[in-house]
C-alpha cells in the first residue's frame, strides 16, 4: 500500500482568532512553494487541517520537506481506502500485518465527518479492532498511550487511514509577522537568528556587508551558501550585499583603533535601517549574543544600537555558544560557518577593541567624516540577488572562473 495524502494538522496559529485565515493562506503557500519541486503533488487546505496529496510522488523527500516548514504541530502521512466497511477491515490488516512486531499494543480511533456511513466511530473502533485481532490473534489493545494508533477518518470522498504522527516544526508560517532585515556575516551566529526569526514568522532579508578586495569572493560565496540553507525553512530570500570598503577604510584613517569596531558596528547599524526603510522592513535581526565579544557587551550595544530607534531583535543573545552551536548544526549551517574566510569586521579587527566605548566620544570621531554621503553611497551601490534553495548554474561557473584566475 502506497500513502496517498499527509495530512497537516496546523500549530499556534489555531489560537490566531479572526486572523486565522491570513494564517491558513500564507502556510498553504509557503508550503505550496517548497514542495513546487515535486509537479505532481497538489495542496488542499480547509480551516482545521491541510491535505498534500502526493498523486504518485514518494511520501519521503516530501515529508523531509514538511518537516522545516513552520506553522505545522505535526502531520500524517495517510492511505485513501474506499468507503465501505469490507474495505476498511482489509485495509487495518493489510496495515498492522506490515508494522506489527511482537508485543506490540494498538487501539483504532476513528472519527466520522460523513454522518450517512452505515457505522458510528464506536462501532466503527470496535469492527475494525476485531478485524485487526482476526489478523494478528496476540495483539493485546491498549487505551492509553498504545505502539500503534490506528487513526481512521470518514470523509465524504472517501476513508483515510493513518498509523504514525510526525513531529512539525512548531513556530509560525514565514511571512505572517511582516518582514525583517538580517544581519547576516559569515560566522555561527547570525544564520541561526535567522532561523530563529523565520521560526516566529519573520519574513527575512539577508544584509551582507562586503570590502572587496579585503574580504575575498570565498567570503561572499559562503553568505549565500548559508543564505541558501535558510531557504528550506521560509523560500526564497532577497540577498543584499553592501559594499562597504570605503567605509571601512575612511574609519581606519579618522579615528583611533580602540573605537573602530564600535563605529564599523554604527555604520551598519546606520545603513540596515537605510536599507531597511526603503524596502518596507519593520525590524533588524542580528546574531549578538550578550558578552561573547567586544562589540557584545551591554555597554557596546547601546554605543552601537544608539544610531537607530527601529527594534533590533537580537534571537541568540541570551545562549551560550555552544547552544548557539547546538542550532547550527541541526540546521546544517555550522560546517559553512567555520569555513575560513576572513570577514569583514575580522580584517580591521583592532587587537583591542573597546569594551565600554562611550556614545559622545563616538560621534566625536564621526563628525570628522561625511556620515551622511558614506551611508548613501553604501545605500545606493548594493547588489540584491534572489537566493533559492537550489543552488544555481552560475555559482559554479563562478567558481571555475575563480579557479582558473
Ligand atoms: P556571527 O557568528 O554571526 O558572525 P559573531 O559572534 O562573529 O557573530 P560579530 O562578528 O561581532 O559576532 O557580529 C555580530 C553581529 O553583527 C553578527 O551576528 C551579524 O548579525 C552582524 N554582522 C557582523 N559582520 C557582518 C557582516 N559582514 N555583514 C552583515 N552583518 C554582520
Ligand atoms: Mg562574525
Amino acid at each position: 500500500m502506497n500513502y496517498s495524502e499527509i495530512m497537516v494538522r496546523y500549530g499556534e496559529l489555531s489560537t490566531k482568532g479572526k486572523n486565522r485565515m491570513r494564517f491558513i493562506n500564507k502556510l498553504k503557500n509557503n508550503i505550496q512553494e517548497a514542495l513546487s519541486i515535486y509537479p505532481d503533488v497538489t495542496v488542499h487546505f480547509d480551516r482545521d487541517r491541510g491535505h498534500v496529496y502526493l498523486n504518485g510522488t514518494d511520501y519521503q523527500p516530501v515529508a523531509a520537506s514538511l518537516q522545516k516548514i513552520f506553522g505545522i504541530q505535526n502531520f500524517a502521512p495517510s492511505y485513501k481506502v474506499e468507503k465501505s466497511v469490507s474495505a476498511l477491515r482489509q485495509a487495518v490488516q493489510d496495515i498492522m500485518k506490515a508494522i506489527y512486531k511482537e508485543g506490540m499494543t494498538f487501539k483504532v480511533a476513528a472519527r466520522r465527518s460523513d454522518h450517512s456511513f452505515e457505522l458510528d466511530s464506536r462501532d466503527l473502533n470496535q469492527e475494525l479492532g476485531g478485524a485487526v485481532f482476526e489478523a494478528i490473534p496476540n495483539v493485546q489493545v491498549q487505551m492509553k498511550s498504545p505502539d500503534i494508533t490506528l487513526r481512521v477518518e470518514i470523509r465524504e470522498d472517501a476513508a483515510y487511514i493513518s498509523h504514525k504522527e510526525i513531529k512539525g516544526a512548531g513556530g509560525l508560517p514565514v511571512g505572517t509577522a511582516g518582514k525583517g532585515m538580517l544581519m547576516l556575516s559569515g560566522g555561527i551566529d547570525s544564520p541561526v537568528a535567522g532561523y530563529l526569526a523565520l521560526k516566529r514568522g519573520v519574513d527575512i532579508e539577508a544584509v551582507h556587508f562586503a570590502s572587496p578586495p579585503y574580504t575575498s569572493p570565498g567570503a561572499l560565496k559562503k553568505a549565500h551558501d548559508l543564505t541558501r540553507k535558510l531557504t528550506a525553512f521560509g523560500g526564497n530570500i532577497q540577498f543584499i550585499e553592501v559594499p562597504f570598503t570605503e567605509i571601512q577604510e575612511e574609519i581606519k584613517n579618522k579615528a583611533p583603533e580602540a573605537y573602530l569596531m564600535t563605529l564599523t558596528r554604527r555604520f551598519m547599524m546606520r545603513i540596515t535601517d537605510a536599507i531597511r526603510e526603503k524596502r518596507n522592513g519593520l525590524i533588524i535581526v542580528n546574531g549578538e549574543s550578550l558578552g561573547q565579544v567586544a562589540s557584545q557587551t551591554l555597554e557596546s550595544m547601546q554605543a552601537i544600537n544608539a544610531v537607530t530607534n527601529t527594534p533590533v531583535i537580537r534571537p541568540v543573545i541570551t545562549m551560550d555558544k555552544l547552544e548557539i552551536i547546538d542550532i547550527a548544526q541541526k540546521i546544517d549551517t555550522f560546517d559553512i560557518s567555520i569555513q575560513p574566510f576572513e570577514d569583514c569586521c575580522t580584517i580591521f579587527a583592532p587587537d583591542r577593541p573597546k569594551t565600554n566605548p562611550k556614545i559622545k566620544n563616538a560621534e566625536q570621531y564621526e563628525a570628522r567624516m561625511d556620515i551622511d554621503g558614506l551611508v548613501e553611497r553604501a545605500v545606493t551601490g548594493i547588489m540584491i540577488r534572489e537566493i533559492t534553495p537550489v543552488e544555481e548554474v552560475q555559482d559554479e561557473v563562478d567558481g571555475l572562473i575563480e579557479d582558473l584566475l
